[in-house]
């Protein structure tokens, strides 16, 4: 077996030299223990978070130890009495082949309802992020203008679709010509706004919600916010998801740039994690199955194959390398 762990901490950037392959021998099963396979591995950008040493919402990975992520997997063999071979379990899973696990850290999924991997996106983490931060914080009412960022990732192609099915106008901004194609002509988005080739954002952004921004779910932070900021409308909400276009920054930039924005213009800005709504995660995973069952929610993914791949993968996150949720299949 294999196991691919933290060779060094990255400082900006991560590169080859950041992961390690290792050979891995694992322990004997003992009671309570599950060996696991895993099929699919999730890579998402909190994992860069995790690199950086210091106190966060969640650990840092520890320096030769290996990384980890959401994963499904298969049981192989059991001493636990909840799970047996043959089971699929998800759970935050070491990267490795292989694993020997308490059976309690693991939860059984149902392959019949979705797609093993639905697990990992629409019906995981990134849905349940879309789901609450759009209509818990962002409260979109039918008619208003919802504007996100990262819009054809794993979370802001769901939270547009979200907001189509709330009856808003919604625009997109997004990194490339084909993503841009993709979320206006199957994914329902009413305009969508490549941010790095519209030239002057904050006036492609005015022109691209002709009403105003009156909810902004903020994936990406950086100037692509900026220029949302300067078009919100009064008493407009922003769900602050995530900052991926600082996660490498060594120097974060810091400024008064917006604050003027959100004061005159009431504006409420909200930062969460999603584990701030663990309570509420049964109510959330029924709703996006219901409307993925209806039709109503279309989902992507892009899937690199082999579990050498998975630091590239992780990478490509930063790159925009991935159209919906990267998943690496195993
Ligand atoms: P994505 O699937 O959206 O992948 C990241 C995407 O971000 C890339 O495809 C790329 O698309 C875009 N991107 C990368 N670098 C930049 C940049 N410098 N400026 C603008 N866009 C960039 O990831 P997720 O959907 O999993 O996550 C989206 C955001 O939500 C992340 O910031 C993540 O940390 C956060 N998050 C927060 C959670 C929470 O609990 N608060 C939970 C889950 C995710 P493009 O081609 O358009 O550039």
């Amino acid at each position: 077996d294999q196991q691919i762990v933290l060779a060094s901490r990255p400082k900006g950037m991560p590169d080859a030299s950041t992961f390690r392959v290792e050979v891995l021998a694992l322990p004997d099963l003992n009671e309570g223990d599950v060996l696991i396979e895993p099929t699919y591995f999730s890579v998402d950008p909190y994992m860069r978070g995790r690199m950086n040493a210091g106190k966060s919402y969640i650990p840092p990975f520890e320096v030769g130890q290996p990384l980890a992520g959401g994963a499904v997997a298969n049981v192989v063999d059991s001493k636990f009495d909840g799970l047996k071979a043959g089971d699929l379990v998800t759970g935050s899973l070491p990267w490795a082949t292989r694993s020997v696990l308490p059976g309690k850290s693991l939860k059984k999924i149902d392959a019949s309802l979705a797609p093993p991997s639905y697990y990992l996106g629409i019906l995981g983490m990134p849905g349940l992020t879309a789901y609450f931060g759009l209509l818990d914080i962002g409260n979109p009412q039918p008619g208003e203008t919802v504007v996100v960022s990262g819009a054809a990732g794993a979370v802001g192609i769901i939270v547009g679709q979200i907001a189509k099915i709330k009856g808003c106008r919604v625009v997109g901004i997004a990194g490339s010509d084909d993503k841009i194609a993709l979320l206006k002509n199957e994914f329902g988005f009413d305009a969508v706004v490549n941010y790095k080739t519209a030239g002057n954002l904050v006036d492609a952004i005015a022109e691209a919600c002709p009403n105003g921004v009156d909810v902004y779910f903020d994936n990406v932070g950086g100037e692509v916010s900026d220029a949302v900021i300067r078009n919100l409308n009064f008493h407009a909400r922003i769900p602050l998801c995530g900052q991926i276009a600082l996660y490498n920054e060594t120097d974060v930039p810091m400024g008064p740039r917006i604050q003027p924005m959100l004061l005159t213009r009431s504006v409420l800005m909200k930062g969460f994690t999603i584990g701030n709504y663990q309570p509420r995660f049964g109510e959330g995973m029924k709703q996006l199955a219901a409307w993925v069952g209806e039709g109503k929610l279309h989902y992507k993914e892009t899937t690199v194959k082999g579990f050498d791949k998975l630091p590239e993968a992780m990478l490509g996150l930063f790159s925009g390398q991935n159209t919906g949720k990267m998943i690496v299949e195993v």
